[in-house]
């Protein structure tokens, strides 16, 4: 008999590994997908997903940029921080959804718990997901599939919903009861790889959407939110080096528009990327060389 073929949506977080192991439990060959943008990167995936043995595909190709626009223009807004969750969890949905078809693959499913985040995954934003996915019916979320209505996949006999279960809410209990039981060797703690919760982060893009306009921002302006000390005049940014490891990048990081300053005295390097770089943000450039010679 042909093998159900199942795809998971994967950040290699401890739900989506289970998500993984407890359709594989049921006998589904099931395959991993992972996306990579300019705010997050797929290592994590990829760590959990060889410590537990999991066939892993990774798609940077044009998602980085999808993702990207709905970073500047959310739907449905923002969480805490300037991470559009509703609308990125849709559009990973969407495009996890159009590799599932491509390749044939049976169904979709996700990690995503029932409340576990207020904003993206309650039961409306869980239901909004499945109606704008694109493949309504063919997407199971295992983890909670006991409190939502049964999908086509489970009406189908393809997942055995008995089989599932009904976690909900914020804390991980359960979760990694099941881990244990699963035997899941490794799983890691539930730290955010995603710059967009970061609320400096967020702060420093905002910023340069204003200044640069969101439109004009290119891929080497988002490596320079990565650090944190920005300063903003007249819609240039000017970034003082913290340390000699800073300095050194910025040096890499330099432009052929850029204006790259490096004090002969004990002091920060200083790179300046503008639209319109005159005289006097040089003039403020050395003036913050000066103010944080001091503590370098
Ligand atoms: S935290 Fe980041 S990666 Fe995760 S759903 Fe929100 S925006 Fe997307």
């Amino acid at each position: 008999m042909k093998k159900v073929r199942a795809l998971v949506l994967f950040s290699g977080g401890l739900d989506s590994i289970l998500a993984v192991k407890v359709l594989e439990e049921q006998g589904i060959d099931v395959t991993a997908v992972n996306f990579a943008s300019y705010f997050f990167d797929s290592e994590q995936a990829k760590k959990s997903a060889e410590e537990n043995n999991i066939k892993l595909k990774i798609i940077k190709n044009k998602f980085p940029q999808y993702h990207w626009q709905i970073v500047k223009n959310p739907k449905y807004g923002y969480g805490r921080a300037m991470n559009p969750c509703a609308d990125c969890h849709l559009l990973m949905v969407k495009k996890a959804g159009e590799i599932m078809k491509k390749g044939k693959y049976d169904f979709l499913a996700t990690g995503e718990v029932l409340g576990q985040r207020g904003f993206s995954q309650n039961k409306n934003a869980l239901k909004n997901i499945e109606e704008h996915s694109g493949i309504k019916g063919k997407l199971s979320r295992p983890l909670s599939a006991g409190l939502l209505k049964p999908t086509e996949v489970e009406n189908s006999g393809l997942v055995n919903r008995e089989k599932l279960f009904n976690f909900s809410g914020k804390g991980r209990k359960r979760q990694i009861e099941l881990a244990k039981k699963l035997k899941i060797k490794y799983y890691p703690s539930p730290a955010g790889g995603c710059l967009l919760t970061d609320k400096e982060f967020g702060h420093r893009l905002k910023l340069m959407m204003e200044n640069f306009g969101a439109d004009d921002i290119v891929v080497s302006d988002f490596v320079l939110l990565k650090f944190s000390r920005h300063f903003w005049f007249d819609k240039n940014l000017i970034i003082v080096g913290k340390n000699k490891d800073e300095n050194n990048r910025l040096k890499k990081l330099k432009q052929k528009n850029d204006i790259l300053l490096r004090p002969d005295f004990p002091g920060p390097s200083v790179l300046i990327r503008g639209r319109k770089i005159n005289q006097g943000i040089i003039e403020e450039a050395q003036k913050l060389i000066k103010k944080y010679s001091k503590k370098m």
